[in-house]
């Protein structure tokens, strides 16, 4: 089999391991065995090497419309035809980006109606850190620079966002677990860290915990809170009802903003376009990225309350900050078609009434497996964490590496999941079907059944 430019796979595979430096991933693990090259997807499915592999994490939580379709890859390459490209440093603009900024203010929740277009959720966070900051200098409190984030956290790969992680095997390498300006709190993780508390004891305290870093800090000096509303990343941490809304009110008494980092929960994995719906709070901030387009293209927005953005836009104000592809014609074309997908085909809708409860039934069916600590549902995102002990909740060490044997040997059964740390992972696109779902998930019990 050989590729366009005539290279085989084999060759491939040999030019990708000697060139091409893979992102969280061990160069090792790359020497010992060529990456698995994947050329075609369609629906829920990727496929490469003539196997076919039914994808429970829609790529790395994005393709939320599905793969391969027709009409995305039509207008991806008709707003080429049109306009491949112009920047919108200035006052300058293009159709596309332009209707997407208004579409996106209109589903927003109320008051945010200011949008800037970036790449990617870390550019769209990195974003944030600076209008923050400028907001602040704005309204004269400069001193006011403090971020705070949570244990479990991911916001991000640049150097600002790394810092906001809650992982310290992201932060050490680079120094940043020290950090100054970035102070960390709990999460509302009742599972781990509960101990004897009843859940709603644990949630309150993990709240109270923002308070008192407030305090201690001193609220002149705090200039935000960054909340992911569910932590995906880290196992898909679900918060306890009544939680977002308490750190908004917490937020608000301590003149502190709220950022809520929407890049996974936006544009409907929860059942509601967005989290803050979802969870009943509001954000001074959010940040969109993966399901804006669906990982189509790269394309990423920052929308703004309109008290931030007058602020940020009084007078004469420059948000001396943007990039050469901000507002990408194309990429923004792309995004206005996927919504129109979500929209036309109820899919969000969907995700809240029919399949995300449908999912979450189908999974509650593992939480009796001796492995499985604990099974966390909502809308379309879910994650299983695994214990060696379902008493005391004792974890496997991480080096014994369980949820990946338990991940291979759902590969090797032919469906995608994602390991991180003790937890699995599903993030399936919202056109699953009900019979995907069934099929994911005997997969998955056998999986875990082979491992124990
Ligand atoms: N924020 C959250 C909540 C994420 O899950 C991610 C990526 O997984 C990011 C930000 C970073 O997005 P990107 O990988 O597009 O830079």
């Amino acid at each position: 089999e050989t590729d366009q430019e005539g290279a085989s796979l084999i060759e491939l595979q040999e030019i990708d391991q000697k060139h091409h430096i893979h992102p969280f991933t061990a160069a090792s693990a790359l020497r010992q065995a060529p990456p698995f090259l994947i050329d075609g997807a369609s629906g829920c499915y990727v496929s490469g090497q003539g196997i076919k592999l039914l994808d429970m994490m829609a790529g790395l939580g994005c393709v939320n419309v599905g793969y391969g379709r027709k009409e995305m890859v039509n207008t991806a390459a008709e707003a080429m035809q049109a306009l491949s490209y112009y920047h919108s440093f200035s006052a300058v603009s293009n159709p596309t980006a332009a209707a997407l900024s208004g579409l996106i203010a209109n589903l927003a929740p109320e008051g945010m109606n200011r949008v800037f277009f970036a790449n990617s959720g870390s550019e769209a966070n990195e974003t944030v850190l600076k209008l923050i900051r400028y907001y602040w200098r704005s309204k004269g409190k400069p001193e006011k620079k403090i971020i705070l984030t949570r244990d479990y956290a991911y916001h991000g790969s640049t150097l600002a966002t790394t810092a906001l992680n809650g992982n310290p095997a992201m932060l050490e390498p680079y120094g940043l677990e020290t950090e100054t300006g970035i102070e960390r709190v709990r999460a509302p993780y009742w599972y781990r860290q509960g101990g004897s508390d009843t859940p709603e004891q644990h949630w309150k305290k993990a709240a109270q915990d923002i308070e008192d870093k407030i305090i201690e800090l001193g609220a002149e000096n705090v200039a935000a809170m960054f909340v992911e509303p569910i932590q995906a990343t880290m196992g898909a941490i679900i918060p306890p009802e009544g939680y977002l809304p308490e750190v908004e009110r917490i937020c608000r008494k301590y003149n502190v903003l709220l950022v809520a980092d929407e890049v996974v929960t936006g544009l409907g994995r929860t059942g509601h376009w967005f989290a803050q719906e979802t969870f009943g709070f509001k954000a001074d901030i959010m940040t969109l990225a993966k399901g804006l387009s669906s990982g189509y293209v790269p394309i990423s927005a920052v929308v703004l309350h309109d008290d931030i953005a007058s602020v940020v836009e009084d007078g004469e104000n420059i948000f001396q900050h943007g990039f050469t592809t901000s507002a990408h014609p194309v990429m923004a074309a792309v995004a206005l078609r996927n919504i129109d997908i979500l929209m036309k085909e109820g899919l969000v809708d969907r995700v809240r009434t029919d399949i995300g409860p449908y999912f979450a039934k189908k999974l509650a069916s593992l939480a009796d497996l001796p492995l499985v600590g604990e099974v966390r549902t909502c809308g379309l995102i879910a994650g299983i964490e695994l214990v060696s002990d379902k008493t005391t909740r004792a974890q496997y060490p991480i080096e014994a590496g369980i949820c990946s044997h338990v991940s291979q040997a759902a590969l090797l059964r032919g469906v995608i999941v994602r390991p991180t740390g003790n937890n699995i992972v599903l993030c399936p696109p919202f056109i699953v079907t009900h019979k995907e779902i069934d099929a994911a998930v005997d997969v998955l019990a056998e999986a875990l059944t082979e491992i124990e």
